[in-house]
């Protein structure tokens, strides 16, 4: 278990994932941002507030208190039981995958704080192989649930996914069930879980953990639904209205409850973990400000 942040490695990945020019160009208004004003913004646009997407990595260093975050469960990597080819291997793939984005696996987890209250954490990473849902995503995130109604501490999801991952065949589908009882267990122990949906949240994921939380936030904009629109028209050979998968749709029809702005969500999860009785974490809370991205240390503090 070491410290996120003394992981050089997911620094240097942070890094690759900010585009290389000064300047950054918002996809829904198209204005030139400057890439540090956008970072300093947590990636949401300054002209339009587009809410970019984030890496696991700035999620957790955006949520959590500095210096909190303890990684548990890093060692699962996935394996290749079915020794699925497409148009190449599997575990091709997933080394690709792991090169570019610096992680072993789709979602990180572990234990921090957010605002001095202790909270287990998870934040998936969308950029490895669409943040889809395996054999490892499920275990990590059941281990999470289990650890979470060990310690009596609120746990935290941060979805990010395309749904199940397709090359796992029935085994990811199966972690669709596994997350799902881990959360039941947990809610039957009486701990809360709050969940966080980001963009993009559907398939297996959507319809299982994410929706489980007894909290649900989502992000403005956020695309949250099961299976893609062309999908569902050609099932029912109905026309779905304009906007029916964003965060604001799902709101509008009760079926999450609050959309929260990125920059208000850490003081918004550090008041709902106060509220859930989380316990406190040891020592002075440290910055009652969020980290602004791009900004971080390998220690997690502010340069
Ligand atoms: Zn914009």
């Amino acid at each position: 278990m070491l410290n996120w942040f003394s992981r050089p490695k997911y620094a240097s990945a942070e890094r690759r994932d900010v585009p290389a020019g000064l300047w950054t160009k918002c996809p829904r208004c198209a204005a030139l941002v400057y890439r540090k004003e956008l970072e300093r913004n947590f990636r949401v646009c300054p002209r339009c507030a587009y809410h970019h997407r984030l890496s696991a990595a700035d999620r957790l260093a955006m949520v959590l208190d500095p210096g909190s975050f303890v990684e548990h469960d890093e060692g699962l990597v996935p394996e290749d039981p079915l020794e699925f080819v497409d148009e190449k291997p599997y575990l091709a793939r997933v080394d690709q995958a792991q090169r570019q984005t610096g992680l072993p696996e789709a979602i990180v987890t572990g234990t921090g704080a957010v605002e001095g209250r202790q909270v287990v954490v998870g934040a998936m990473e969308f950029g490895f192989l669409g943040g889809s849902m395996g054999a490892v995503v499920g275990e990590k995130v059941a281990r999470s649930a289990e650890r979470a109604a060990e310690l009596r501490w609120p746990l935290a999801l941060f979805s990010a996914s395309g749904g199940a991952r397709m090359q796992e065949g029935a085994l990811s589908l199966l972690q669709m069930a596994k997350t799902s009882v881990a959360l039941g267990r947990l809610s039957d122990a009486g701990v809360p879980a709050l969940s966080v949906l980001c963009d993009p949240t559907t398939g297996g994921v959507a319809a299982s953990f994410a929706f489980q939380g007894d909290i649900i936030i989502a992000e403005p904009g956020a695309l949250i639904g099961f299976a893609g629109r062309r999908v569902i028209e050609q099932t029912i050979r109905q026309k779905l209205p304009e906007g029916f998968q964003t965060a604001e749709f799902l709101l509008e029809h009760g079926l999450i409850d609050a959309i929260v702005p990125r920059g208000d969500l850490r003081p918004t999860l550090g008041r709902l973990l106060r509220l859930c009785g989380a316990p406190m974490a040891p020592g002075p809370s440290e910055s009652l400000q969020a980290t602004p991205l791009g900004v971080l240390s390998t220690d997690g503090r502010s340069a």
